[in-house]
């Protein structure tokens, strides 16, 4: 089923706020059989609507790159059918020929997916791939920007797929003139996408701001945030670097005292990213929220049993599952 459907008439049932959880595809063989066994685990414990696979995020060198995209379409086909989740696949251009576009579209379509997050990519070695950072360049006769790849896959799939692209609450990196982010991020959606998930942010002010930004320029696709949990100090600081976010000096006057305490960080970091969460839910721009789960369990659960948001054991009769160890762990 199609993100937007879904989301619309689960809102109109219960006009209880939902989420999702977006995993990477891991390294070897055995981190794939993991990932599926936490993937089933996670959405029995919580049901989320949908789950999104990344697409080699932080981009990769040609020889290596016919492997891993197999690997995030075949994540992609099993989450999909054999695990029964709602899946979303990313897609990029970088080191994408369109031969190879094509490949992972017909993919998708054969395994039932009905949900893309059309991207231009990071560059081979960026910053997600802990590089520094080179500039970005299409492969011959490839697409340039994200825009370009919602177009093809409009033209080619009809209405069959719903399209998600990137949007930047802060602005994108690369993007000099801050005025652009907005005007860029309106092509996608004229060229045919359907919603919005956004860079992660620990900012609710800037991202509410953003939001009614976003609203005033005429884009009226949902926007969907992307929540980072914090886990550790270091990879907080990481992580918000790679993302070029601000962050508040209320989150660095909590954590810095505690920084070596792991456990510590995580429940503290919690309770500042979930208010962050309430702020953004409260503000009416949003009722969705993405976790970026980093393929680990309990920061994103911790996140979901703070706001409320799990459903209780109740809701799961008839599902099969039980929270119970979770709440147990939590
Ligand atoms: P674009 O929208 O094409 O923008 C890229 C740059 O080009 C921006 O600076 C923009 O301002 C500029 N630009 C856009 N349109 C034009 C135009 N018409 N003319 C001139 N300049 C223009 N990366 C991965 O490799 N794999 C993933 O799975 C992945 N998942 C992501 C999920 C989310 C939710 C987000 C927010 C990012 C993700 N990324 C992923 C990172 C993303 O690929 C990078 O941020 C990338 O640098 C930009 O991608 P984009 O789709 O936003 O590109």
């Amino acid at each position: 089923m199609k993100i937007t459907d879904k989301l619309h008439s689960y809102h109109e049932l219960s006009g209880k706020p939902t989420f999702s959880f977006e995993y990477f595809v891991p390294k070897t063989e055995q981190g794939v059989q993991n990932l599926y066994d936490r993937m089933d685990r996670m959405y029995e414990a919580s049901l989320p609507q949908f789950v999104d696979i990344t697409w080699n995020a932080g981009g990769g060198s040609n020889s290596t790159n016919r492997g891993i995209t197999q690997q995030s379409t075949d994540l992609v086909a099993t989450a999909q059918s054999v695990l029964g989740l709602e899946t979303c696949m990313h897609l990029t251009c970088t080191n994408m020929p369109v031969q190879q576009i094509d490949n992972a579209l017909e993919s998708a379509f054969q395994s039932g997916c009905q949900n893309l997050l059309a991207l231009r990519g990071d560059p081979p070695r960026g910053p997600l791939g802990g590089g520094d950072g080179d500039e970005w360049q299409p492969v011959e006769g490839g697409f340039r920007h994200a825009s370009d790849l919602v177009r093809y896959i409009r033209a080619k799939y009809g209405d069959h797929f719903n399209i998600g692209v990137a949007g930047y609450p802060e602005g994108h990196p690369e993007e000099k003139n801050p005025e652009n982010n907005l005007l860029y991020l309106r092509e996608k959606v004229d060229a045919g996408a359907d919603f919005i998930i956004t860079q992660m942010f620990y900012d609710a002010g800037r991202f509410v701001e953003w939001c009614r930004q976003v609203r005033q320029a005429g884009v009226e696709v949902p926007i969907i945030p992307g929540i980072m949990p914090i886990t550790t100090f270091a990879a907080f600081l990481r992580r918000a670097s790679w993302g070029s976010v601000h962050i508040p000096q209320r989150f660095l006057d909590v954590l810095t005292p505690i920084k070596d305490d792991d456990e510590l960080v995580r429940e503290m970091g919690t309770a500042l990213v979930v208010q962050m969460c309430q702020t953004v839910l409260d503000s009416g721009y949003v009722n969705h929220l993405h976790i970026y789960t980093m393929n680990l369990e309990k920061a994103p659960l911790m996140i979901l049993e703070r706001l409320r948001l799990l459903p209780t054991d109740a809701e799961l009769v008839g599902t099969g599952a039980s929270l119970l160890p979770w709440r147990k762990s939590l």
